[in-house]
């Protein structure tokens, strides 16, 4: 087996530490990438092909061409709000684009995948108890529903074949590389961290908390954030996992990559204030459509199977990474 890894969407947020991170522990990534909504710029290291995942020829061919042995798959549309507008599109390019990507796998004899699941799978559940793998999944939005059908469907191929798969099911992602030489670039933003740090760096006018009549200690939503750096270390236990499995046996199991601790929307907004030192305005406004009242991970799975355990991923850490990378120098 070779230690060259096709990453797809390699070219996004969590995609591109992960190439960083990759590279560090000696493997050779070679990103799949069609750049809608990452950026060439980000891929730091390694090969870089830009393609779509629908387009199998050109997926057999660069799976051939550089020797692959291994995929991570990030190429995903994930704005929840989105995807209640643009439901087809999200199946088309969250699930119909896995379907073209397991099958070029298949037909190149490859069969072990990392894919980027989402906690949003969750969705609401009846107690606000930590989240375990072993829930019924039940999303409240289309994105959700997307990464939940692609988990079945690789739970479906992984009973009738060799595919062996880890979901990883991130709760969110946010921080930058330590260095600042990568960090979060979503166009329009939608997250919370960096909207809030725009805010403070006077960017933005005000913040707005989407809705704070949530059943929670302060009536706004809880997350559980987690550094990207530590997001992309858990793709490297997950394909060393891969790889210490049988070659014969399908494999697929579920595995939150999350802290275990939740911060409402108030505490980010304070602690970013705090990091800053910066105030700035904040108002509430309504709901917004398909939010979980509360998201935190039960970490035990990681820890157990992966030997993963978050290292960056204090709110602190996150939000002071988040910083100096948006105050980063101009380049040139
Ligand atoms: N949020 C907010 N105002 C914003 C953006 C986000 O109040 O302008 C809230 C959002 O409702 C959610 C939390 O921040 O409760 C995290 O949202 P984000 O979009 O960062 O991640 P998600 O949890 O949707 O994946």
């Amino acid at each position: 087996m070779t230690r060259n890894v096709l990453v797809v969407g390699g070219a996004g947020f969590i995609g591109s530490h992960t190439v960083l991170e990759l590279m560090e522990q000696d493997f050779n990534p070679v990103v799949y990438d069609n750049l809608s909504s990452g950026y060439r710029d980000a891929v730091l290291t390694g090969n870089f092909v830009e393609g779509e995942l629908e387009d199998k020829d050109r997926l057999v061919e660069t799976i051939l061409k550089f020797d692959i042995s291994s995929v991570i798959h990030f190429a995903a549309l994930i704005e929840a709000g989105e995807s209640v507008l643009e439901p087809l599109r999200f199946y088309r390019n969250n699930v119909a684009s896995t379907v073209s990507l397991l099958e070029a796998m298949q037909s190149a004899g490859l069969n072990r995948l990392v894919f980027s699941s989402t906690a949003a799978v969750y969705g609401n559940q009846s107690s606000d108890q930590l989240l375990h793998e072993s829930l019924a999944m039940s999303p409240v939005n289309p994105y959700g529903r997307t990464k939940a059908a692609v988990e079945a469907l690789l739970q479906d191929v992984a009973d009738s074949s060799a595919l062996k798969t880890v979901a990883l099911r991130y709760f969110n992602a946010g921080g930058a590389d330590s260095q600042a030489r990568l960090g979060e670039r979503h166009d329009p933003e939608t997250h919370l961290i960096p909207l809030v740090l725009q805010t403070a760096a006077g960017r933005r006018e005000q913040f707005s908390i989407f809705g704070d009549d949530y059943p929670t200690t302060d009536g706004t939503c809880i997350r559980d954030y987690v550094h990207v750096t530590d997001l992309a270390k858990g793709h490297i236990a997950a394909l060393k996992h891969l790889f210490s499995l049988d070659d014969d046996d399908g494999f697929y199991q579920p595995i939150n990559l999350g802290t275990g601790k939740g911060f409402s929307v108030r505490e980010v907004i304070e602690a970013v204030r705090k990091v800053t030192g910066e105030d700035f305005e904040v108002g509430v406004s309504d709901r917004r459509p398909g939010d979980p009242a509360q998201l935190v991970s039960d970490p035990g799975r990681a820890r157990e199977i992966l030997r993963w355990q978050p290292e960056r991923s204090s709110l602190y850490t996150i939000i002071e990474d988040a910083w100096r990378y948006m105050r980063r120098p101009a380049p040139g």
